[in-house]
């Protein structure tokens, strides 16, 4: 079947003529289709038998720009190849932290997957004080597992560059090129400030000379250290929990790319929660204590659970398969350094990745909602300061920030925890 948009209307004819959809719905005479999603780039769509509501899948689809925008920028819709392939790669590594698919179409640029009844997005969830005491479990999980069984300390040589050449996704790249590494760092028309935040504030971030060497060093990586198949876009919005699970949705920025970047992704955006519940916590009513406790918490678990699973995966491969893994003359000492070394440049990546992801968040286009949503502009703009402070001096200091504890001291400086 050609490329065509599918609209609310055709879609219970579409799902009743893909033979995929016989074994999920009875039948197609009751279908419910609603538009779910506060998608920027695609449409997603809810659907359920109206007379079973167990029968239930979600669809989504790519349109040939970006919709928040419009058809004025076009958006390559490919991206939704690369989507069905991340989805179906991180299932076959981490099934139990994917949404599983029913059907994928390249040539419709749409993905049919399970439908994640009793769950909801993470960053809501977290702006609503909620608390999710598996999170840090599964989300190290899901990371250890794919980042380490895509790269070259598991796959031979020829599979993994074949994997970099398949999973080459220019047109979401691009986004994050500009996005997250360029235009917040500049005077850009793209950018969208809060207008409480004065000329100082913005040459605090834009007129630096350190900051943007720093910055410039981490999109470099970005674009040349093809270690792992990323998610590309794992903030706290491409994350679908309920207390007992957790799911990663929307792989659409996947590539071959640095393994910080996905851990940092995590991390930054937990720091900028923690932050936003200074105010938030009394929105709700609350003494702030307890629940920015457990953010801090939950950062300093998703760095050190990810190490230790990480490092675990890669012990057990190397004496599982020692001819395939690398080769280390002095034995084990020598593999231990290897591996401390390592994760330490890890850790230097993540630190310098998540503070991107957070000053990008404050000065460019695409906001957070935890933080942009604040209606007290004035108070949104004292939390925006800090989020920017903890960015530079990460960024720039990436390499002598040596542990999560000095990170997490970082931000309790900047937002005491009391
Ligand atoms: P986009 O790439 O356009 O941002 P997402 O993949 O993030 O789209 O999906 C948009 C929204 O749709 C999500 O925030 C979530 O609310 C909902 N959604 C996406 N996938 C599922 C799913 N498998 N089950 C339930 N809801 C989903
Ligand atoms: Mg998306």
């Amino acid at each position: 079947m050609s490329y065509r948009i599918l609209t609310l209307a055709d879609i219970p004819k579409y799902l009743a003529s893909l033979k995929e959809m016989q074994n999920i719905f009875s039948d197609f005479n009751n279908l419910e289709v609603e538009e779910v999603g506060d998608g920027n780039l695609n449409y997603v769509y809810l659907i359920k038998n109206s007379k079973n509501t167990q029968e239930t899948v979600v669809l989504k689809q790519a349109v040939p720009y970006l919709r928040v925008v419009g058809e004025s920028w076009p958006l390559n819709r490919e991206r939704m190849t690369i989507e069905i392939m991340a989805l179906q790669k991180e299932i076959e590594l981490c099934p139990e932290h994917v949404p599983e698919v029913y059907y994928g179409s390249h040539e419709m640029s749409l993905v049919i997957m399970e439908n994640l009844s009793s769950h909801k997005v993470l960053r809501g969830e977290i702006m609503q004080g909620k608390v999710f005491l598996n999170f840090a479990e599964h989300i190290t999980t899901f990371m250890a597992v794919v980042l380490f069984k895509t790269s070259d300390l598991y796959l031979d040589h020829q599979t993994k560059k074949e994997m970099v050449s398949k999973y080459i996704n220019y047109d979401l790249c691009k986004i994050t090129e500009d996005f997250v590494f360029t235009t917040p760092y500049e005077k850009h028309e793209t950018n969208v400030y809060n207008p409480e935040l004065t000329e100082v504030d913005l040459n605090f971030i834009q007129q630096d000379r350190e900051l943007k060497i720093a910055v410039a060093e981490m999109k470099f990586k970005f674009m040349n250290n093809a270690e792992s198949l990323l998610h590309g876009d794992l903030h706290t919005g491409s994350i679908m929990v309920n207390e007992n699970q957790t799911y990663v949705i929307d792989p659409e920025f996947a590539f071959y790319g640095p393994m910080g970047f996905d851990i940092g992704a995590v991390i930054g955006n937990l720091l900028m929660s923690y932050f936003s519940h200074e105010h938030r916590q009394k929105l709700l009513g609350r003494e702030p204590y307890v629940y920015r406790k457990w953010l801090l918490n939950t950062i300093e678990s998703v760095w050190i659970k990810f190490a230790e699973k990480f490092e675990a995966l890669w012990i057990e491969e190397q004496l599982s398969n020692p001819q395939l893994a690398w080769n280390y003359p002095e034995g084990e000492q020598h593999f231990k350094v290897l591996r401390e070394r390592f994760i330490a440049r890890l850790f230097s990546d993540t630190v310098g990745f998540a503070a991107c992801k957070m000053m990008r968040r404050i000065l460019g286009l695409a906001k957070v909602a935890d933080i942009a949503e604040i209606q007290d502009l004035e108070e949104r703009a004292r939390i925006e300061r800090m989020t920017l402070k903890l960015g530079k001096k990460m960024v720039i200091e990436r390499d002598s920030i040596k542990d999560i504890a000095k990170v997490l001291n970082l931000a309790k400086e900047l937002s005491p925890l009391v």
